[in-house]
């Protein structure tokens, strides 16, 4: 007998943005107690822009910001990540681009490539060493400067030698407090879940109204499965709302994973949801759709 109400709640969910990509999905969505919620694509636009691009001196560094920005750049054009889009977006305004060869990406991590014979990485300080690049004092000092004034910071590093950071500003989506407070009225306890450091982590939790305790910043793609489970462990009953490829596996692991449309098509083919509008009031409404669509069942 359920059918027809399921199938309703699917058309209702469809004319608000609100893709599901079965009927079972929905028993799933009511019974969430716990949302974890990707930062960057998620909570925030994703559409960062590059804020300064400082070199670091030493051998082998290319000694100014746009000669940085521009090996940045050209190697970041490759990616798809919001951080990749900003600094090929400032290095295409700015000093240009030129050919990458040899692109990796490593989701949560950085990229690779090699720009006018030279090798370049960016990423995060783990994904330099993995590299074989010497991450020193003075680069971490210089990354953490950035992260303190509450940016997204990078390093990047140029034939083995880390030559600079390059930091970015993202900025909350218009929705996104309301959102998370639509969450907890109606059960759910808000988790922000994030590969980024812990200051913007912190700054952002803050702004949207997540407790301090519910903020868990510098994790893998890897970790923020673990984190899934080991909520799902304690009892809890998990959606999980990204974008991102590093998403893509935590998304899976949730009871009901949630994708922003805006999102990479990893993260889509992942979750059980989609919010074409890309905002947290959707996945608000979905879940409030969910529990009145199966009252009226009942
Ligand atoms: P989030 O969880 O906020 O979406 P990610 O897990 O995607 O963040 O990324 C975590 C960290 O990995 C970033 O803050 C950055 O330091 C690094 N990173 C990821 N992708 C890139 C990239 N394309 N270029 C440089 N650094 C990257
Ligand atoms: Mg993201």
């Amino acid at each position: 007998a359920t059918p027809v109400g399921l199938l309703t709640g699917t058309g209702r969910g469809a004319q608000l943005g609100i893709l599901i990509k079965g009927p079972q999905v929905l028993e799933d969505t009511r019974t969430v107690d716990t949302i974890l919620l990707d930062k960057t694509g998620t909570v925030t636009t994703g559409k960062l822009s590059v804020a300064r691009t400082v070199p670091l001196s030493g051998a082998g560094a290319p000694g100014n910001s746009d000669a940085l920005l521009r090996l940045a750049g050209s190697v970041e054009n490759a990616g798809e990540h919001p951080i990749a889009r900003a600094i090929a977006a400032a290095a295409e305004a700015g000093p240009r681009l030129a050919p990458v060869t040899g692109f990796v990406s490593s989701p949560g991590g950085g990229v690779r490539g090699t720009v006018d014979g030279h090798l370049v990485i960016a990423g995060r300080p783990g994904w330099l060493e993995e590299n074989g690049v010497p991450v020193e004092a003075a680069a971490l000092e210089l990354l953490e400067t950035e992260q303190i004034s509450g940016a997204t910071a990078v390093l990047v590093a140029v034939d083995g030698t880390a030559a600079g950071v390059i930091s970015l500003q993202d900025t909350i989506k218009e929705g996104s407090a309301a959102a998370v407070a639509r969450l907890a009225a109606l059960g759910l306890r808000p988790v922000l879940l994030t590969g980024d450091n812990a200051v913007v982590a912190a700054t952002v939790a803050r702004e949207v109204g997540i407790r301090p305790e519910d903020v868990l910043a510098d994790v893998r793609p890897e970790g923020k499965v673990e984190a899934v489970r080991r909520f799902q462990s304690q009892g809890a009953t998990v959606a999980m709302a990204g974008d991102g490829v590093n998403d893509a596996a935590a998304l899976a692991q949730a009871d009901l994973g949630i994708a922003m449309g805006s999102g990479t098509d990893a993260a889509m083919a992942a979750a059980d949801l989609t919010v074409m509008g890309s905002s947290l009031g959707q996945v608000a409404t979905a879940i409030e759709l969910s529990r009145r669509t199966l009252r009226t069942i009942k």
